[in-house]
């Protein structure tokens, strides 16, 4: 088994992306305790996905892309006859990674996965928007962990979103954890991984559209001189190791994850950065790295909607 059941220990990590059944769901064991965003940082509240009219399916525009090669690639190739992807109608769905109720992992220092998510999917939002893309729309979802996916993945699918991009940042499996203390509190941390990670699901109806865009996110992180995380490729993470796609930008291979496989529309989820590293959290806290992570999905999501890429493909 690759992803059930979880350990209680890790239900604040990963496993709220997982599918389970209810009867292999174990409560939150952190439900009660500290494991909780400083109510100072709170998050704001939600803003809805509104819904709007059709829009040509993903499906739709595969064909048309389809009927345009391989060509021949000469300097003319690359003069858009018609754009296939027009910003202002180009529906983007970033989802913020759980829900305030069920708040994934805990930084090192006491703060909530769902606040970090929430706050650099705005960003993301707005470089998208300044940049044209009008149609971006942030997803927040509410409640337990497992419902809120089927939640997201169908507010999504209604929206008839062109791309969905889910936003995450990471932690490690409980066994890495160390004890330090922060702010008076017995809190738990681990140096020793860092680094983004961008994930895809070979389950998705579009998996290699939803490559392709995990390539051109993963390229700008590293572009940008970010450092993905390796260790997803290694025999330490046991069941959480991953098959490493490309192992010159960071895309792993992760079928299970629900809302890459169940989205009807490319989909990827990135892990922005670690939490759970002292150091990265800092970084990951900070507006320059939202920054750097904003304008590189942004500059992702502009070739993405570029016909040139549809000729191309991913090289
Ligand atoms: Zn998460």
């Amino acid at each position: 088994m690759l992803f059930l059941p979880m350990e209680a220990s890790d239900a604040g990590w990963l496993s709220d992306l997982f599918k389970s059944s209810p009867k292999q769901v174990k409560s939150p064991k952190h439900a009660n305790s500290p494991r909780r965003a400083a109510p100072a940082k709170r998050a704001p509240p939600a803003k809805r996905v509104t819904l709007a009219g059709p829009a040509a399916s993903p499906r739709q525009r595969n064909i048309k892309l389809a009927a345009l090669g391989p060509v021949a690639l000469s300097p003319s190739a690359f003069k858009p006859a018609a754009p296939t992807c027009d910003p202002a109608k180009f529906r983007i769905v970033l989802d913020v990674g759980h829900t305030a109720e069920s708040e994934g992992a805990l930084s090192a220092r006491n703060v909530s996965e769902f606040f970090f998510n929430h706050r650099l999917a705005q960003r993301i939002e707005q470089t998208l928007k300044a940049d044209g893309f009008a149609e971006t729309r942030l997803l927040l979802t509410e409640g337990k962990a497992r419902r809120s996916l089927v939640k997201r993945v169908a507010a999504a699918n209604d929206w008839q979103a062109n791309l969905f991009l889910s936003i995450h940042h990471d932690s490690v499996p409980s066994k890495f954890l160390e004890e330090w203390e922060f702010d008076g509190k017995k809190s738990r941390f681990s140096d020793r991984f860092s680094g983004y990670s961008v994930f895809v699901s070979r389950s998705n109806p579009d998996f290699r559209t939803s490559l392709a865009f995990a390539e051109l996110v993963a390229r700008e992180m590293k572009a940008h001189g970010l450092r993905y995380a390796e260790q997803y490729s290694q025999p330490i993470m046991g069941r959480h190791r991953r098959p490493l796609l490309n192992k010159e930008t960071g895309v792993y291979r992760y079928d299970e994850l629900v809302v890459l496989r169940t989205t009807r529309m490319p989909a990827v989820l990135l892990e922005a950065g670690s939490i759970i590293n002292r150091d990265e959290e800092l970084q990951m806290d900070s507006p320059q790295r939202r920054d750097i992570i904003s304008s590189g999905v942004a500059a992702a999501v502009k070739q993405f909607c570029d016909r040139r890429w549809a000729i191309l493909g991913p090289v």
